[in-house]
Formats: C-alpha cells, structure tokens, sequence
C-alpha cells in the first residue's frame, strides 16, 4: 500500500514544528511534504535585532533542509487548493508552476501586514514582517543617517533623522527601542539628532499585553528620548511626511507600520468559515467537516479553552504549540497514536528594548531592566529551534564592539512594498505582485516577465540611487501629488476596507500584534 501524503504549507512556527514531530511520529510510514517559500525557518522575535544591526540576517533563520531530514522541502508559494481534489497548486521561485497531491493538508501559512485604510500608506511606508523588510530598514536608517550628516539645510537633515514607527504592540515597540541605540550609536561624534516617534492610537504602548510591561517600556523608551505619542494615529502619509491625528505634520523619510497583521489571504481563499479572517477549526485544529484538512498558527482560530468564547492569540508561543498539537493530530487521523485537544495557558511575554533591558512577565512574574533583558535572552535562545551558538556569539560581540553601521543597499524600498502576500521575500524586477486580494483570485502568481509599476509600491526602482534611495513617491523620493491636508474620501491603492477586520476599536492595534 502507498504511504498517506502530508502537506504542509507554510514553514513558520507552526508548521515546522508539524513537520518535525510528524517526521518522529510515522517514521517513514507517511510521505510528508513541506511547502515554503524560502529554505528556511525565520525566527521573527529576534527580527529587530536585525533591523539594529545586532544580528546578521542568517542569525534568525533555520536550515530546513539542514533540521528536517525525513520531510520533503519543496520551494514554493501555494496559490490554490482543490480540496475536492486533494491538491495544492503552487509558484515555484522561478516562477515555474506545481502541484501537490495530499491525503491530509496542514495549513500554516501565518499572516501579513495589516493594512488600514490611511491615505499615503500604502505608497509610503513599510512593514515589519520578514526579513527583506529588516534589511531595508537596517539600510534605509543608515543611509538617512548618512545623508543627513551631509545635509546643508537644516530641515532636511532633521527630516532625515526622523523615524516613524506606527503601532505600540511589541513588534513596533521593539523597533522603535532598539532603532533608538542604533542610531545613537552612529550619531556619536556627529551634529546629528536622530529622533524616534512611536506612535499608537490605544492609550498605553504594548496595549495587549499586562500593564506592568507596558508601564516598564513606557519608562525605558521615555528616558531614552523616544517620543512616545499614544491616542495618535496617522491620517495620511507623503512623500515628505507624515500627518498626525492632531493635526502635527512631522517631516521624515521614514515611515514604519507596525499596527500589526492579518492572517495570510490563502486561507481566505478556501471559502470556508473563517473568523476575524482567520481559518475556523475545532480544538482538534481540524477544520469541522474537512476531516483531511488541519490548520494552526497565525491562519487559524483555535478556540482558546483556557478563556472560553476567544480564540488563542497570533503568538509565536500558540503556533510553536499547535504544531506539535497538529502533527500528533494528523498522525491520529492515520491511526497513529491519540488525537488530542489544544490548550495551552499563556507563559508571559518578553519585550527586548535593546542594550540590557526587556520587561518580561515570565509564569507572571513582571521583570524589568537587567533581569528582564537577561530572561529574555535565556528564552529566545531555547525558543530557537537552531543557530544558538551564533545568534549569542553575535550578542557578545555586540556588547564588546561598536556596532557596524553600514548600508549594503541590496534590498531597495519599491521590492518591499507594504501590500504583500508574500512579505518573506524580496521583489526583484521583472516579477510583478499583484495587490493581496488580486493574488488569490488566480491560479498562479509572480510569473516573471512582467514590469513592476512605476510609483507605486514595487514600482520602478529608484535610478542612480546608490544602495537603494527611496523610488519615486517614496517618502524621500520625488514629491508626490496628494499633500497633507488634502480631502481623501477613499481608501489609496490596493487598500481595501474589507480587508480589515471589524475592530470594536479603529484604529486599534490588530489582534496579533500582542
Ligand atoms: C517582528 C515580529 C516580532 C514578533 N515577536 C514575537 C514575540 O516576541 N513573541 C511571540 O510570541 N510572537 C512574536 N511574533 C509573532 C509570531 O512571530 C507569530 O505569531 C508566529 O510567527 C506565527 O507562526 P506561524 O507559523 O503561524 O506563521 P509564520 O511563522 O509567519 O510562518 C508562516 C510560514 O508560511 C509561509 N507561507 C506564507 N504564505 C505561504 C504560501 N502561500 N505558501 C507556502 N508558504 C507560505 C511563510 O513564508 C512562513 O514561512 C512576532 C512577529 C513579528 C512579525
């Protein structure tokens, strides 16, 4: 008899961790695929730290091939599934179409930028969702920062050395903190005053989580220099700023969007029940009626059975733990072992603030300064399924040496757009994207031999630019049609408002961002 064929898409927490203890489970009983477009696991907690320098890019990620012998990597993005017909239809990275045929389909494709309908946004800022998005980031702060030292005009200069963050939870935060002493570091000795904005519409910064931790990062970034504005949002972003809720323009160059995520737009495409955009399942991570079919992570809602009547939140910490939930599932369903139920009670939270300091809530217990950074540490090191060696290597050497601040400029601003699907990875001329609820509307996407757009997102990119100067109508590019202030009665671009799940509160950072 041939052996059961296991997809999993999406190599994230959650489905790396399917994979790996599904592995263990059939011992070669079953044929387990797994479909991702990159090659390796990316540890997104420590994605800051690549943003400031501390960590080079490698550092956060996994070998898959290199840690999951026994399963089949296939690189690739799943454009579409057949469940009738029991197979996954994908886009190679060249481009090249596949399909992959399951006996039982886990679906672990995680989330992307949340976007809201703020005019300027989509075009102007950038988002915090995987690794290409560090890497600008780590290059367009330092390039401002260069070219502001060379700046003749005052203005100017400040603009340049001003960063916007939009988005208090913990990815925003962390930016914002950790930003700060990167550029601080490249300030020294320079007349440069690099100034770092954090702004978020809830009343306290790390709105979803306890309140001790928002109270100590509240503290750190006040005392280092952080303006931290909270009940502010951005009502519209150009290329020379942005325009804030109470009416502030503050000018700059670079515009961060960290008001959270949404789950990946595949499982949308499924046209099952979905709830808050997220795939329903039971606490079996099966979805009711789809007996082949498991989700789990940031895609799915589990129904959280430590808080009746909610759904778990998008955690690195749920998704690591439903992967394994998931995988003895799939493998009960093949008559291999017991099936069993998803709970799991939050084990606190850490938020690294750069330098030595973190608040942390480790079984409850709230931690600050020192003790936090160093628990904090402690817990991303054993969290990571590999790397560990290096990644603390280069916190020593972070902490003995001054940090490197160079722009390599190879990743530029128009091949991270914010409206993506696929935020794990970088554009490259000659392949377009299509806007997110484009994607999933046909069979195959990122075909090449299209031209990106020029002025938009992922457009043309910026000529004569050394190490990536932001494209046109970026902010820093060309000056851009619509100016603050100006009436906007629609949402711009590819921003929908029916992407956005109803919020009780507009404006409010979105659920998985906690
Ligand atoms: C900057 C940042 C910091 C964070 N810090 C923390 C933290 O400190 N603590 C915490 O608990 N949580 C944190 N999170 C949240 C946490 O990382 C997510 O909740 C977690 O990654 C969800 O796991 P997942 O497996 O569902 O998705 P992911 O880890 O995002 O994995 C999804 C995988 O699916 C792949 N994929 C996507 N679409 C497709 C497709 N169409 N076909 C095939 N593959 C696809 C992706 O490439 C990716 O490999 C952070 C998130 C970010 C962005």
């Amino acid at each position: 008899m041939s052996r059961p064929r296991i997809v999993i898409v999406g190599a994230g927490f959650a489905g790396y961790r399917t994979a790996r203890v599904l592995s263990r489970l059939t011992r070669h009983q079953a044929r387990i695929t797994l479909l991702n477009p990159t090659d390796y696991f990316l540890y997104l907690p420590l994605l800051p730290q690549v943003a400031a320098g501390i960590l080079e890019p490698r550092r956060v990620t996994v070998s898959l091939s290199a840690t999951l012998r026994d399963v089949r990597l296939v690189l690739g993005e799943a454009d579409a599934v057949d469940l009738d017909g029991r197979t996954v239809h994908y886009s190679g990275p060249e481009g090249d179409p596949g399909t992959l045929h399951f006996d039982r389909l886990v679906l672990a494709a995680g989330s992307v930028n949340k976007l809201l309908p703020v005019p300027g946004v989509a075009e102007h800022a950038h988002g915090f969702r995987g690794l290409p998005e560090a890497l600008y980031l780590r290059d367009q702060v330092t390039r401002q920062m260069e070219l502001a030292a060379a700046e003749d005009d005052p203005k100017s200069c400040s603009a340049r050395c001003t960063f916007v963050v939009v988005g208090a939870g913990y990815t925003g935060t962390e930016v914002a903190a950790q930003g700060q002493l990167f550029t601080a570091a490249q300030a020294r000795g320079r007349p440069l005053k690099p100034r770092w904005l954090l702004l978020d519409i809830a009343d306290r910064v790390l709105p979803e989580l306890d309140e001790r931790l928002s109270r100590t990062a509240d503290k750190v970034l006040r005392e280092r220099g952080v303006d931290v504005r909270t009940g502010t949002s951005v009502k519209e972003a150009t290329h020379a700023g942005v325009l804030l809720s109470d009416g502030e323009f503050i000018d700059t160059r670079t515009l961060v969007w960290c008001v959270g995520v949404r789950p990946d737009p595949l499982a949308e495409s499924l046209g099952l029940p979905m709830e808050r955009g997220r795939l329903l399942v039971d606490p079996h991570l099966q979805v009711p009626g789809r007996p082949e079919l498991f989700a789990c992570g940031d895609a799915a809602a589990v129904p959280d059975l430590e808080r009746p009547g909610s759904y778990t939140p998008m955690t690195a910490q749920h998704a690591w733990r439903q992967g394994k939930v998931a995988a003895r599932n799939v493998a009960a369903s093949l008559g291999v072992g017991e099936r069993r139920a998803y709970r799991h009670r939050d084990m606190g939270f850490a938020v690294d603030l750069g330098g030595v300091k973190a608040a942390a809530n480790p079984l409850g217990l709230p931690l600050s300064g020192v003790a936090a950074g160093a628990v904090t540490r402690g817990y991303h090191l054993a969290a990571m399924p590999g790397n560990r060696v290096r990644v603390a290597a280069d916190w020593l050497l972070d902490a003995v040496l001054p940090r490197q601040a160079v722009q390599l400029g190879l990743v530029r601003s128009w091949s991270v757009p914010l409206d993506t699907a696929s935020p794990e990875l970088a554009r490259v001329p000659g392949k377009p994207e299509k806007p997110v609820e484009d994607q999933m509307n046909e069979p195959a996407k990122n075909q090449p031999g299209g031209e990106p757009a020029k002025n938009q997102p992922g457009g043309e990119p910026a000529k004569n630019q050394p190490g990536g100067e932001p494209a046109k109508n970026q902010p820093g590019g060309e000056p851009a049609k619509n100016q603050p202030g100006g009436e906007h009665t629609e949402a711009p671009g590819p921003v929908k408002q029916e992407d956005i799940p109803p919020d009780p509160r507009p404006g409010r950072p979105a659920e998985g961002d906690s």
